[in-house]
C-alpha cells in the first residue's frame, strides 16, 4: 500500500499503482470526471499515470493553468491526428501549448492548406474526439523511435530526436495517431467538447529563416461548448479594443516607416494624455518623498560595461555611437539605473540621509526583433516612469510598503479592480546562483513577504523566479476582458550597489552597501497606454481623458456662444472643443460618441435664453438640464473618486 497526502493534508491509502483518477474516484465520480492531469510531488503527470510510493497528490481540472495546459498540448495532437487523416504524408514539427490554445508546425508538402480548410479540420477533430480515445503513454528506447519517424519519413521529429537522451523518450498514442512527446496528456479525448481553429500562419523551422518554413496552425479547445462561445466573443471585443485601432481613430499616436520601426510617434491628443499620466504621478512621487533627477539619453561603453548592462544589451542591440575621437564610445541608455547609481555617487551619503529616492521618467532604447514589434507593447524606444532607492538594509520592508502604496493608488485612479502581487523569491536548493549574502537575502525576502501581508492582497509566492541579483514584487493585473498583464515592478538588487561601489557611512562610523530597489508602477509608458486602452475600450477615466466635454451648437448662429461656454469651463479646468462644423447635431453626437468623449453639452436657442447646457453622457443619453456650475460639480465629483 502507497499513501497519498492531499492537499488539505487528508492522507489515503492505496494499492500500489494506483492512478490519479483512482484517488479522484474514490473521492467522487463527479471530482474524476473533470481530473485533466495530476501533480505528484510537486511534478505534472498524467491523471493515468500508476503512482509506486508515497506522494503529494494534487488532482489538476480546468480551472488550473496546468489543466488548461495539459487540455491544449493534447488537443495539438488531436489537430495533428487530423490532419494526417486529411493530409497523407503530412509531416510535423511541433505542437506545443500556448498561453490561449495550442498550435502545430506542419509540413503539408505539395498538399496546400488554406484558412478556408480550417472547419474542415475542425469537423475531423470533433469527430475523433467523440470516439473517447484513450492517451497513452510509451517509454521508447532512441534507436526504436528513430526507426519509427525514418519509416514515416518525418525528417522533423527525426531532428528532435537528435536532441533526445536516450531512456528518456516517451511516445504518446490516442486513435490512431502517435507523437513524440514528453506528456503529459488528458485521460482521453472526449473531453475535447469544443474545436476552433483561429488562424494560419508561417513558421521558419526551429525559428531559423534558413530553414524550411512550415504552417502554423493555431487552436483552441474547451470542455464545455459554452465556454468556446464566450472565449470568440472575447475575441471579439478584444478586437474593437485593440490599441493600434483605437489609438488611431483617437488620435493618440502613430508610427512612420521613415522614422523607424518600432518607434511611437505620440500625436497632440496623445502626448497631452501621456502628460497628465506624467503629472500624476509626478506629483505623488513627490508627497511619497521622491527626489526628481534629469539624466541624458546615452551613457559611455564604460558605464554599461561597469553596469554589466552592456553584456545584456549590448551585441545583440544597438550598437555603440562613435565619435570623432578614436576609443570614446557611447550607447543609446538600455536601462537608467547606472545614471542614477552615479547620482547617488556624487555626494557621500550619511545613514541619516538614507533612504534616497530618485524619480526619472527616463527614456531607454532596446533592440527588439523586428518580428516582435507589436503596437506600444513592444517598441524599440520606451519611457519609464523609473525611481531608484537607496536604503539601508532594514529600511526595505518601510520603502516596499510605501512603493505598494503607490501603486495601488495608481491601479485605482485608471479604474484597474483585479489584481494580484507576486512575490518571487529565491530558490533555496541553489542558493549559490544569487548575489549579496545569505543574511541580506533572507532579510529582504521577509520584508517583501511583510510588506504585502500589511496590505492584504491576494499574493501568490513563487520560489525561484527571483533575479540573479535580488527577489522581487510583481504586480499581475486582470484587465476587463480578464487578460493578465504585468504591471508595477519592486525589485531589489544587491549587485549594482557592489559594481558601483556604493557606499553610506553607518551609525558605527563604517562604511556599508546600502540596498538598491529599482521600482515603476507603470513600467513604460508606452506599454502601460496600451494596455489601459484596451482595458477601459478607450474610454479613459475623466480626468485622463483628451476631451473631457463635446459643445455642440444647434446651428452655426450659436458657434460664438459656444466658444464663450468653453471659455467658462476651462476657468473651472475643464477640457473640451467647440464642434463648429456645419453638420447636423444628430451627426455631431454620433462624431462625439465614437470619439468616447464623457460629456456632451448642446447649445441652443432654449440654452442661451435660460443660460443652461443641455447634457448627454457617453454610453448613457440624456442627462438633462443644467447649470454649468452644476455641470461642474459633477465633473468634479466623477474625478474625486479615482485622483
Ligand atoms: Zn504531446
Ligand atoms: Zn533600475
Amino acid at each position: 500500500m502507497i499513501k497519498i497526502t492531499l492537499p488539505d493534508g487528508t492522507v489515503r491509502e492505496f494499492e500500489k499503482g494506483a492512478t490519479a483518477l483512482d484517488v479522484a474516484k474514490s473521492i467522487s465520480e463527479g471530482l474524476a470526471r473533470n481530473v485533466l492531469a495530476a501533480k505528484v510531488n510537486g511534478e505534472v503527470v498524467d491523471a493515468f499515470r500508476p503512482i509506486d510510493a508515497d506522494s503529494n497528490l494534487q488532482l489538476i481540472t480546468w480551472n488550473d493553468d496546468e489543466g488548461k495546459e495539459t487540455m491544449w498540448h493534447s488537443s495539438a495532437h488531436l489537430l495533428a491526428e487530423a490532419l494526417e487523416r486529411l493530409y497523407p504524408g503530412i509531416k510535423l514539427g511541433i505542437g506545443p501549448p500556448i498561453e490561449n490554445g495550442f498550435y502545430y508546425d506542419v509540413d503539408s508538402g505539395d498538399q496546400v492548406i488554406t484558412e478556408g480548410d480550417l472547419i474542415n479540420i475542425e469537423k475531423k477533430m470533433t469527430e475523433l474526439a467523440r470516439q473517447k480515445n484513450q492517451y497513452s503513454r510509451k517509454e521508447i528506447s532512441k534507436s526504436d523511435a528513430v526507426a519509427h519517424y525514418q519509416v514515416k519519413g518525418d525528417e522533423y521529429k527525426l531532428d528532435l530526436l537528435e536532441g533526445l537522451e536516450d531512456g528518456k523518450i516517451t511516445f504518446y498514442t490516442q486513435g490512431n495517431f502517435t507523437d513524440l512527446c514528453r506528456g503529459p496528456h488528458i485521460p482521453n479525448t472526449s473531453f475535447i467538447k469544443a474545436v476552433k481553429l483561429l488562424s494560419l500562419a508561417g513558421a521558419y523551422w526551429r525559428g531559423d529563416e534558413k530553414n524550411k518554413q512550415l504552417t502554423r496552425i493555431y487552436g483552441i479547445t474547451f470542455p464545455k461548448a459554452k465556454e468556446l462561445t464566450e472565449y470568440l466573443e472575447l475575441l471579439e471585443e478584444a478586437k474593437k479594443r485593440d490599441h493600434r485601432k483605437l489609438g488611431k481613430e483617437l488620435e493618440l499616436f502613430t508610427f512612420s516607416q521613415k522614422v523607424g520601426q518600432g518607434l511611437p510617434l505620440w500625436l497632440p491628443k496623445g502626448a497631452q494624455l501621456r502628460e497628465r499620466l506624467e503629472n500624476f504621478m509626478k506629483k505623488a512621487q513627490l508627497e511619497a518623498g521622491y527626489l526628481p533627477v534629469i539624466t541624458p539619453h546615452i551613457g559611455s561603453k564604460e558605464l554599461y560595461v561597469t553596469s554589466g548592462h552592456y553584456q545584456k544589451y549590448g551585441a545583440d542591440s544597438f550598437q555603440p555611437i562613435h565619435t570623432p575621437n578614436e576609443n570614446e564610445e557611447f550607447l543609446l541608455k538600455p536601462m537608467n539605473c547606472p545614471h542614477h547609481c552615479e547620482i547617488y555617487k556624487s555626494k557621500p551619503r550619511s545613514y541619516k540621509d538614507l533612504p534616497v529616492r530618485f524619480a526619472e521618467f527616463g527614456t531607454v532604447y532596446r533592440y527588439e526583433q523586428s518580428g516582435e514589434l507589436h503596437g506600444l507593447t513592444r517598441v524599440r524606444g520606451f519611457t519609464q516612469d523609473d525611481a531608484h532607492l537607496f536604503c539601508r538594509p532594514e529600511q526595505v520592508e518601510e520603502e516596499f510598503k510605501k512603493v505598494i502604496d503607490l501603486v495601488l493608488y495608481v491601479f485605482k485612479a485608471l479604474k484597474f479592480e483585479e489584481f494580484t502581487a507576486q512575490i518571487s523569491l529565491r530558490d533555496k536548493q541553489d542558493k549559490d546562483k544569487y548575489i549579496g549574502s545569505d543574511e541580506n537575502w533572507e532579510k529582504a525576502e521577509q520584508a517583501i513577504i511583510n510588506a504585502v501581508k500589511g496590505k492584504s492582497l491576494t499574493t501568490v509566492v513563487k520560489y525561484g523566479e527571483a533575479a540573479f541579483y535580488g527577489p522581487k514584487l510583481d504586480f499581475m493585473v486582470k484587465d476587463a476582458l480578464g487578460r493578465k498583464w504585468q504591471l508595477g515592478t519592486i525589485q531589489v538588487d544587491y549587485n549594482l550597489p557592489e559594481r558601483f561601489e556604493l557606499e553610506y557611512i553607518g551609525s558605527d562610523d563604517q562604511r556599508h552597501r546600502p540596498v538598491m530597489i529599482h521600482r515603476a508602477p507603470f513600467g513604460s509608458l508606452e506599454r502601460f497606454v496600451a494596455v489601459l486602452i484596451e482595458h477601459c475600450g478607450g474610454n479613459f477615466p475623466l480626468w485622463l481623458t483628451p476631451d473631457q466635454v463635446a459643445i455642440l451648437p444647434l446651428s452655426e448662429k450659436y458657434n460664438e456662444n459656444c466658444k464663450e461656454v468653453l471659455n467658462l469651463l476651462n476657468k473651472y479646468d475643464i477640457r473640451g472643443f467647440v464642434d463648429d462644423r456645419n453638420e447636423k447635431v444628430g451627426k455631431k453626437i454620433r462624431d462625439a460618441e465614437i470619439a468616447k468623449v464623457p460629456y456632451m453639452l448642446i447649445i441652443g436657442e432654449k440654452e442661451i435664453e435660460n443660460d443652461t447646457l443641455s447634457v448627454r453622457k457617453h454610453g448613457e443619453g440624456d442627462i438633462g438640464t443644467m447649470k454649468i456650475e452644476e455641470l461642474s460639480a459633477i465633473v468634479y465629483k466623477e474625478i474625486k473618486e479615482l485622483v
